[in-house]
């Protein structure tokens, strides 16, 4: 292999990937990763970090330390920004290789995400990463509600500067969408149980199957805390509501994946929802809807079927994106490459059955109209475009509304839903909120980046 290539293809083959839940990446040796980290161009003005990281973790200084072996400094720059790299190193989408200058000429960008990789597993299996008590207690106290990237950053931040933190958790297990949501292929639990560990051995309190609005009031964690922060993310879910929505067999995809999640840890006997054997469409074509898809595949769909709205984005970057933006562009997940037919400009009209169970959806195609620089404004229903595309499992992804505007927290802590889904702080009563329920819903790395925001904030009224 040429040192100086980016090495393309990263994922174990698709034919065997697929009979398991195991993570889709192979992990890259030292060596490979240090002949990678010199194809950094140390730039002087890093796009990777100012333009491309939400964190803004140094990539150029990662790169130089792991082109010369020294892990330890490697992992103390990767850790001054960001709290948890094992996790944006398997789920980011890389937005500092986007703004990455090799990726401005070659579309070969230096592999910050799998630098990130191989730096925190080499720390961890050497020892850097324990726990960090705090010297002394101050003697204050900070609920967080919600156990999610962003419910875990602040936690950790919090803890490090002396507050007691209680996350409460309603799920059996702390981690958010990253355990729930997210499958096993992209992101094994145990890196999350290994992080949960470690918080807990540096003083934090985790309550799980605890609902805050029912098994405990939002009002009395107020009254009992410093400050509270909510970090409940996103709980509802962009449903369907079309005729035969009511039928057996259509289900919201976060509905099946944590079926599929739950069941694969063993917190479940077996996933309530099955693909196995099944026709099944996924309509929605973001991650997903491609996280269903690599989940029915490794369940043994009979066929998979991804639908979406939008047009087929270009291949290539386009005027509207240039570097270092973020494209506009097509892009393929490894869910998607391990099978499955993806449509584009349709339109789910109806779902038809027979005895109350799905057995079609009656799908028909848009024609839309494109800004001068390309990007879909507005459609039209191509006229008898309209048929029926034979399915008995439907999975419906196509995003969140965010926090419903009768929540419990929100209602239990006097604070205003936005007509967006946001909630709102109110900070000068020691109500934070964090990541996805303040920002919508986004990326992990957003949501960690958010919620250091937020610690700063709650640290300056705790102070
Ligand atoms: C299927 C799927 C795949 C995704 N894939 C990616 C990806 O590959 N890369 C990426 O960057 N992003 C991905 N995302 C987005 C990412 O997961 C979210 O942006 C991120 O998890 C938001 O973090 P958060 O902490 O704000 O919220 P969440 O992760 O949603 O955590 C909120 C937590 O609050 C808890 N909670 C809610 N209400 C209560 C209550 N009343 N009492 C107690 N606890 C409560 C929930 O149980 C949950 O644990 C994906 C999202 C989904 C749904």
């Amino acid at each position: 292999m040429n040192p100086t290539a980016r090495i393309q293809d990263i994922y174990r083959p698709a034919a065997e990937r697929v009979k398991d839940f195991a993570e889709v990446e192979r992990r890259l040796g030292a060596a490979e990763m240090a002949a990678q980290a010199g194809r950094c161009l140390a730039c002087g003005v890093p796009f990777c970090l100012g333009r491309g990281c939400p964190l803004g973790n140094v990539a150029p200084e990662m790169a130089a330390n792991v082109q010369a072996g020294r892990w330890r400094a490697a992992w103390e720059v990767l850790s001054a920004t960001s709290p948890f790299p094992e996790f944006t190193s398997r789920v980011c989408p890389a937005l500092c290789e986007n703004a990455c200058v090799n990726n401005l000429a070659t579309d070969a960008p230096v592999m910050i995400r799998q630098l990130e990789k191989i730096i925190i597993e080499t720390a961890f299996a050497q020892g850097f990463v324990a726990p960090v008590p705090p010297a002394a207690r101050s003697g204050k106290t900070v609920a967080v509600i919600g156990s999610g990237p962003a419910g875990l950053v602040v936690a950790d931040a919090l803890n490090r500067r002396g507050h007691h933190v209680t996350v409460f958790e309603q799920n059996a297990k702390p981690g958010g969408l990253l355990r729930y949501g997210i499958p096993d292929f992209k992101l094994a639990k145990a890196v999350i149980d290994r992080r949960v560990n470690i918080m807990r051995d540096s003083g934090i309190e985790f309550r799980c199957n605890t609902v805050i609005g029912s098994d405990v009031s939002a009002a009395y964690l107020q009254k009992t805390f410093t400050a509270v922060v909510v970090a409940i993310g996103t709980p509802a879910a962009r449903d369907l509501p079309i005729p035969g929505r009511e039928l057996r067999g259509i289900h919201l995809a976060l509905e099946y994946l944590q079926g599929v999640n739950r069941a694969n840890s063993g917190e479940l006997p077996a996933a309530p929802i099955t693909a196995a054997g099944r026709d099944v469409l996924v309509i929605g074509g973001g991650d997903t809807g491609s996280d269903c898809v690599g989940t029915a595949l490794r369940q043994g769909a009979r066929s998979v079927t991804q639908i979406d709205i939008i047009p087929e984005p270009p291949a290539a970057r386009g005027y509207a994106t240039p570097w270092p933006d973020w494209p506009y562009q097509l892009t393929t997940s490894s869910s998607q490459k391990e099978g499955g037919a993806r449509l584009w400009h349709r339109l789910t009209k109806q779902f038809t059955g027979k005895n109350g169970t799905v057995s079609a959806a009656e799908i028909g195609e848009v024609r839309w109209e494109l800004s001068p620089v390309g990007r879909p404004v507005k459609f039209a229903e191509v006229t008898g475009s309209v048929r029926p595309v034979k399915t008995d499992l439907v999975l419906i992804a196509m995003g969140f509304t965010g926090v419903p505007a009768n929540s419990p927290v929100a209602a239990g802590l006097g604070l205003t839903v936005t007509p967006q889904g946001q909630l709102a702080a109110a900070a000068d009563r020691g109500i934070f909120t964090a990541g996805d329920t303040r920002t919508g819903q986004s990326l992990v790395v957003r949501a960690m980046t958010d919620a250091l925001q937020v610690a700063n904030e709650v640290q300056r009224y705790l102070a």
